[in-house]
């Protein structure tokens, strides 16, 4: 398998030779040349398979240039009962993402796809454990190191530094703003005793964290010397992880492979639900993706009106769904490279303003209606529908689900059809974001076993000022450690 840039104009390459990248030479995002596909006949095959083996089918696909016995052990060391068993009390952790059907829901069957059992509580860690991984699998391969460099407001972060701990050859560098994140995430992240993990707690915002990690990576030769890294939501293999649920969350609500299925998506950098689109582009028989952001709505803007707004980190509002807050969704391209007819050239002229700040419409040239052959429909919801909506999962199911989770659920539910199961995707436990919770239901969530006084435990954190040149000095100070 290659894969080519979303750009056009970047040579193919293997999928180890863009692992340890980010974008391609010209800026644009890899995708496989052409999808795998899953005959009918391959997926009821599939049916019967275990989420290691499912990984395993869909991964041999997308990374063939991994031997298939490393592969096998790559893919059995990640996906365990034991990294996936964080979840709620009542969870079924003798599967790796499981099902949950609401009951009551007298329709064609309601589910949450539990993607929140990992070590940090979110559906990032579906992913980036997969990652840690296969970094570790490559340097050692290639006898390369790695200083990963990422700034967070909370999941992204933790997700990595749990994936990323013990890693030999790997050391991250985490910056978080000081002020930033919940007391939970700040103990999740500060908590960890391992060597090769660096928080680094900014005096400022996260915008003034991202800015310092663009400063440095745009320091070529700080870049190349420090060999500095990252593991944004733009890598192709996190994309890849994320393919494998949505192919079992299919099986676990089917009897046969010729149903269609519906599946609603809390969305920020359209990373999650364009893995489902991929899945679809594989033969997944998927009715519709709804694309569910709040108040941030550019990614709902585009799939109703056809014009795609980017906003300025200043028109970024701060919701109670904080790892939805984005201005500009940096996966979308590869829906849109789709959309275009992979076309590169279009899709580097659409980006060209884009990365200037300005829109693009995709009315014109007819594009709009396409939109709706790939499944997209979206809607957005405010605080007061999610609480509502918490509220509504708590009385009639019994369940109860996050603030991003809920934005799910509030804009699947608005475009349910009859006779379609449809599956929404939870994204993070209500544990990490407590305080909405007791806002909503006047109680607090649940932690799961093992974390309940975490913010009691040792922390281990720097704290800096909002700038690249003294944090590039503890990064050469500690890069060969
Ligand atoms: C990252 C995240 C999202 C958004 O996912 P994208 O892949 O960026 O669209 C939604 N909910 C939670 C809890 C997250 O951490």
């Amino acid at each position: 398998m290659r894969y080519l840039s979303t750009r056009g104009q970047a040579p193919k390459q293997s999928f180890l030779q863009i692992l340890l990248g980010g974008l391609a030479p010209d800026g644009g995002l890899y995708l496989p040349e052409t999808y795998p596909q899953f005959s009918a006949a391959e997926l009821e095959f599939m049916r019967g398979m275990d989420y290691r083996q499912l990984a395993f089918a869909i991964l041999s696909r997308l990374a063939d240039d991994i031997e298939p016995n490393d592969l096998k052990a790559l893919v059995d060391k990640t996906y365990t009962t034991e990294a996936y068993s964080h979840g709620r009390m009542d969870s079924d952790f003798s599967q790796i993402a499981p099902v949950r059907k609401l009951e009551g829901d007298n329709d064609s069957g309601l589910y949450i796809l539990e993607l929140s059992n990992g070590p940090t509580l979110a559906f990032k860690d579906m992913a980036m454990q997969l990652l840690g991984n296969l970094f570790e699998y490559a340097l050692d391969q290639a006898g390369q190191d790695i200083n990963i460099l990422g700034a967070t407001s909370g999941d992204t972060g933790s997700a990595a530094e749990y994936a990323m701990c013990g890693k030999h050859n790997v050391r991250v560098f985490m910056l978080s703003p000081e002020h930033g994140m919940t007391r939970f995430q700040q103990a999740q992240m500060y908590s960890l005793q391992d060597a090769n993990i660096f928080n680094i707690a900014v005096r400022g915002v996260f915008d003034e964290c991202q800015d310092i990690v663009k400063a440095v990576s745009n320091d070529h030769a700080f870049k190349a010397k420090y060999r500095i890294g990252a593991v944004n939501s733009i890598n192709w293999a996190r994309v890849a992880a994320q393919i494998i649920y949505y192919f079992k969350a299919y099986f676990a609500v089917t009897g046969d492979s010729g149903q269609k299925v519906d599946f609603s998506v809390p969305s920020g950098n359209f990373g999650n639900v364009c893995a489902g689109h991929i899945a679809r582009m594989m033969g997944l028989p998927i009715g519709k993706l709804i694309v569910a952001t709040n108040e941030n709505d550019v990614l709902d803007e585009f799939f109703r009106t056809g014009v795609y707004r980017p906003r300025t980190s200043a028109q970024t509002l701060h919701t109670s769904s904080p790892s939805m807050d984005i201005s500009k969704a940096s996966n979308f391209e590869r829906f849109i490279f789709d959309l275009v007819g992979r076309d590169g050239e279009r899709v580097a002229e659409l980006w060209r303003a884009v990365d200037t700040g300005e829109a693009f419409d995709l009315n014109a040239a007819g594009l709009k209606a396409k939109v709706a052959e790939f499944g997209f429909v979206s809607g957005s919801s405010s605080h007061a529908d999610r609480l509502a909506t918490i509220r509504m999962a708590w009385e009639k199911y019994g369940v109860m689900i996050d603030t991003h989770t809920a934005d799910g659920l509030k804009v699947g539910l608005e475009h349910r059809t009859a006779g379609i199961p449809l599956v929404c995707l939870e994204t993070a436990l209500p544990a990490k974001f407590e305080d909405s919770i007791v806002e909503a239901l006047g109680r607090k969530p649940e932690r799961p076993a093992g974390l309940e006084n975490i913010e009691a435990l040792p922390q281990r954190v720097e704290v800096m000022n909002p700038d690249a040149a003294v944090i590039q000095a503890f990064i050469a100070d500690h890069a060969n450690d």
